[in-house]
């Protein structure tokens, strides 16, 4: 199924607006007129909305979250990046493990702990990868590598 990830991004973004204004949270995008490729808009649209509601839940008062995408020759290259509470660099490993959160994470927000390891699933599924970098106390990275088409096995 092919789809334009770009107005999806935005009403991700559009999604999220409110809470991050709610907690003055600076939510910007940055995206292309147009990024057309394969999947299933659904499941990576909910891969998106964890991502980015992690993005504004784990950023206090006065940060800042940005959204954008770009090509990097076939593949879609989606970043989510904010200046929120981080992940220590032992907690890192820990972020896709069923019903983990750190305990920063704990005392900032509720959760499940459910959502990045779903994430990571539906974009394996894709061919795609998906990435976290962080730095405690001063904000996460996050990045999705998916490729544009989508070939079936049969
Ligand atoms: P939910 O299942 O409702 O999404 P959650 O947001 O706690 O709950 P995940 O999205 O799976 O769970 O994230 C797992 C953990 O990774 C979080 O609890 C938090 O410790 C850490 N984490 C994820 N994203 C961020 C971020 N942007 N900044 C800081 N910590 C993060
Ligand atoms: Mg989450």
């Amino acid at each position: 199924r092919s789809f334009d990830l770009v107005p999806m991004l935005a009403a991700v973004s559009e999604a999220f607006a409110a809470s991050a204004r709610e907690q003055r949270v600076t939510l910007e995008t940055d995206l292309p007129a147009h990024l057309r490729m394969d999947g299933d808009v659904f499941r990576l649209r909910q891969v998106l909305d964890n991502i980015v509601s992690n993005a504004v839940k784990y950023t206090p008062a006065g940060g800042s979250v940005r959204v954008s995408a770009s090509l990097d020759g076939d593949t879609a290259v989606i970043v989510v990046t904010d200046t929120g509470i981080g992940i220590a660099s032992e907690d890192l490993e820990h972020v896709f493990d069923p019903l983990f959160r750190s305990t920063r994470a704990q005392e900032q927000a509720p959760g499940t702990g459910l959502g990045l390891g779903i994430a990571r699933e539906i974009v394996t599924a894709h061919g795609g990868t998906l990435t976290v970098t962080s730095e405690l106390g001063h904000g996460t990275t996050v990045t999705l590598r998916l490729p544009r088409s989508v070939t079936p096995e049969s």
